[in-house]
């Protein structure tokens, strides 16, 4: 099957290091289109799966744009549009992994006949997207997609909700190969000794630095657990969120913190950075689509503390395989760190549990299985 895959972004969030996962299989005949250039291209380029930067100029339909401003953007979006659907014509299938994507994508499903499938990887709410994107996107989705694949049931929900046509929807958890997430003991050791933690009770916090993702909430928890837990930052503000980054750094300063923080940028060392915490905690504020460094931490035999909220609720059992605490509630936070360090045995029990659950449920196997399933059944080529 020849797919041609559309990301907007060149940016290595998790929408496109699931999307590197998906396309694997194809690299043969497959081709991934960015609408922008950036670290995602090197790294398809580094697993030999075919890429191209599609767009001269960048796309501006924010995620706050309003409709006249959508309407606006559309002009600027004629060339990439004509371009696509002549590159479509050599595919089976044009996959849109993102929501500008699936605007290009759907016009040029139109245009060149061929099918379309929306990769749904984000929860379609005002929390996320302005009233007018999510009803761009519902409504190009319920008119072009011949399939919407949903990371989760909360995705899905949502999709629903907002009008999208439940007919058209499968849920497929995003995939990991569970070998990626071992590291030995000496590279734990090294990554501790480089970051001055040993001593300390690290606690880990793997996201894109953005004020939905709550880092503030953490350094907020943080004031109030005892002296020798220390936490680190792993990401970046990938979207232009730097007013947030400088207010992080500021509340670090304010509570007194500049000890017990390290924000270490982003990494593509996750694996034995997240193996060198004691605990990993996730601290989104809104509901999160799906919430991969979730599932990487319990294959890193983490114990993970998570918000919960969309998606992380079907990935998290609370008190089997970790623990959910409520949306932007630091001292919960605080709470939940103090009663996992005071009760290490049956922290690491459920570690242990939490382990092998993500290994036979997340694993990308059988996700890549279901989504070949799913596309052989919706998107009929011959
Ligand atoms: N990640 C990374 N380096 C970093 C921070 C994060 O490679 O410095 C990866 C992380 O391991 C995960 C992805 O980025 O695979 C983030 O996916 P998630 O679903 O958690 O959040 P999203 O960015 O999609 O909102």
């Amino acid at each position: 099957m020849n797919i041609l895959f559309l990301d907007q972004s060149g940016q290595l969030g998790g929408a496109e290091l699931s999307l590197a996962d998906v396309a694997m299989p194809y690299r043969e005949t497959c081709l991934v289109g960015l609408l922008a250039d950036g670290p995602f291209r090197h790294l398809l380029e580094q697993q030999h799966i075919p890429v191209q930067v599609l767009a001269t100029q960048p796309i501006p339909v924010r995620k706050d744009s309003h409709f006249l401003h959508s309407l606006g953007s559309f002009g600027s979006l004629v060339p990439l549009v004509a371009r696509v659907t002549k590159i479509a014509r050599n595919y089976d299938i044009i996959y849109a992994n993102t929501q500008k994507a699936l605007v290009v994508g759907a016009i040029a499903s139109y245009l060149s006949r061929i099918p379309l499938v929306y990769h749904l990887r984000d929860i379609l709410s005002t929390e996320h997207f302005s009233p007018t994107n999510c009803r761009l996107a519902i409504t190009l989705a319920n008119h072009f997609a011949s399939l919407v694949i949903t990371n989760s049931r909360a995705t899905q929900a949502a999709f629903i909700k907002a009008g999208g046509c439940s007919e058209i929807t499968e849920v497929v958890y995003n995939g990991f190969k569970p070998e990626r997430y071992w590291t030995q003991e000496s590279n734990i050791n090294a990554i501790k000794q480089q970051l001055g933690l040993n001593g300390q009770f690290v606690v880990g916090h793997f996201s894109r630095l953005s004020p939905w993702k709550g880092q503030h909430i953490l350094l907020e928890a943080l004031a109030h657990c005892p002296h020798d837990v220390a936490a680190i930052f792993v990401g970046d503000a990938l979207f232009g969120e730097q007013d947030y980054v400088e207010q992080l750094h500021k509340q670090v300063a304010e509570l007194g913190l500049e000890q017990r923080v390290q924000f270490l940028g982003f990494r593509s060392d996750v694996v034995p950075l997240m193996a060198a915490c004691d605990l990993i905690v996730h601290t989104s504020i809104a509901p999160e689509p799906f919430g991969r460094v979730i599932v990487e931490a319990m294959l890193c035999d983490r114990p993970v503390i998570a918000t919960a909220t969309g998606g992380v609720l079907e990935l998290v059992e609370p008190g089997k395989t970790g623990w959910l605490v409520p949306p932007g509630n630091a001292l919960e936070v605080a709470n939940v760190i103090t009663i996992c360090r005071q009760n290490w045995e049956s922290t690491r029990a459920i570690a242990n549990q939490a382990q092998l659950q993500a290994c036979e449920r997340f694993n990308l196997a059988t996700t890549n299985q279901q989504i070949a399933q799913l596309l052989k059944l919706y998107c009929k080529t011959d």
